[in-house]
């Protein structure tokens, strides 16, 4: 994600991500969310989401129990969302943003499904961010048409 938009997450939500600033014995937040910007509203919903059922829940949020997420990444085209201190009902939010991240593109946000090229690459992309398709290409690999023409 770009360091704007991981700035705008870790300021609006310092309790959830205090782990940024820890050794990576303790959390990975210091890589910051391992994905793309089109989650982001995703992201920001759950994270809004869990601080709000740790409220209602009646945890302090400067205290070591308030939830602490330890991890954001994809992995095999979905969000994953490694977390300290969550109740069951937390766990419910996260579980429902992983299933949403399945249908929204990594990439823009836009509608999106699971996409899988000949190196293995797993993504969820809307039709424009395939992972072949030469508007992709601008974020990494030549597509095969265009080696051919050269
Ligand atoms: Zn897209």
């Amino acid at each position: 994600m770009s360091p704007e938009k991981t700035e705008q997450l870790y300021s609006a939500f310092p309790g959830l991500y205090r782990g940024k600033d820890k050794i990576p014995q303790e959390s990975l937040m210091y890589q910051g969310f391992e994905c793309d910007d089109g989650w982001f509203d995703l992201i920001w919903k759950l994270s809004a989401g869990i601080e709000n059922a740790a409220r209602i829940e009646g945890l302090d949020p400067d205290g070591d129990g308030w939830p602490e997420a330890t991890q954001v990444k994809q992995k095999f085209g979905a969000l994953r969302f490694y977390i300290r201190n969550a109740s069951d009902e937390i766990r419910i939010l996260i579980g429902e943003a992983v299933e949403a991240s399945e249908k929204i593109c990594e990439i823009c946000g836009a509608p999106g499904s699971r996409d899988i090229n000949n190196r293995r690459n797993v993504k969820t992309v809307c039709a424009d961010h395939a992972l072949d398709s030469p508007r992709q290409s601008e974020h990494g690999s030549m597509p095969v048409w265009k080696l051919l023409k050269d």
